[in-house]
């Protein structure tokens, strides 16, 4: 595409399978753990800690409390749903999860053909909202790792997508402007009217076909290759 030298790519839900990596990892706990005994089927103890993660991490993107406490509250909250009290599981819990998680290895449909074509023509990136180490080990367990010269973490960067902060810090580290660069994310605030705001370019992935009106949409990752 003309003008452009640099791809900024978010991570989660966009290249790393974020819901299948988590549900996968959620049944490894369940059988772990022996939830079994307490809980129907792993599914009805997804669907309650999806609830208590995005209640918990609700409260952490507004501040109102830390990683250390989100990390084990989301479990805590979830066992306690089903009569188990139980501090140390749930501590144990939180500290697997973080283990185990960022291990998982599902990448959507043709992402290292599209990025093997992009490679060659662009200069790629990650910008992603989420924790240094983790997301660093999930780009390596997925084997994308080699595709990027930065991977820029919210954490790093000191500011979360949508905010303005994140993208500037992303320019100056990669000595660009806007009008060079694209970001391609699944996310409609925090990445494609966030990039469109400071100048970027922006195509917006929804694996369902979902659209933005007036942006270029995609719902698989190998139609990048006829645009870019
Ligand atoms: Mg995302």
């Amino acid at each position: 595409m003309e003008g452009i030298r640099h791809i900024f790519f978010d991570l989660d839900r966009t290249l790393w399978d974020f819901d299948a990596n988590v549900d996968i990892t959620l049944r490894e706990m369940y059988t772990r753990y022996g939830l079994d005994k307490h809980i129907s089927s792993p599914e009805v103890f997804i669907a309650e800690y999806q609830f208590q993660n995005q209640r918990y991490w609700d409260l952490y993107i507004d501040g109102k409390i830390t990683k250390k406490h989100l990390r084990t509250v989301r479990y805590r909250k979830t066992l306690e749903v089903f009569g188990i009290k139980n501090k140390t599981m749930a501590e144990q819990m939180g500290t697997d999860y973080i283990m185990l998680s960022p291990l998982q290895k599902m990448v959507f449909p043709d992402t290292h053909k599209t990025l093997d074509y992009l490679k060659e023509k662009y200069t790629l990136h990650i910008i992603t909202n989420g924790f240094e180490e983790v997301q660093h080990i999930k780009v390596k367990s997925s084997g994308i790792d080699h595709y990027f010269d930065n991977l820029i973490t919210s954490e790093k960067a000191g500011a979360l997508k949508p905010h303005r902060k994140i993208f500037d810090y992303s320019m100056k580290l990669v000595k660009a402007h806007p009008e060079q660069c694209i970001m391609i994310g699944d996310d409609p605030e925090k990445d494609i009217h966030a990039a469109l705001n400071i100048g970027m370019q922006a195509i917006y992935f929804n694996p369902a076909g979902l659209t933005i009106n007036g942006v270029k949409s995609i719902s698989n990752l190998n139609e990048l290759m006829e645009i870019l």
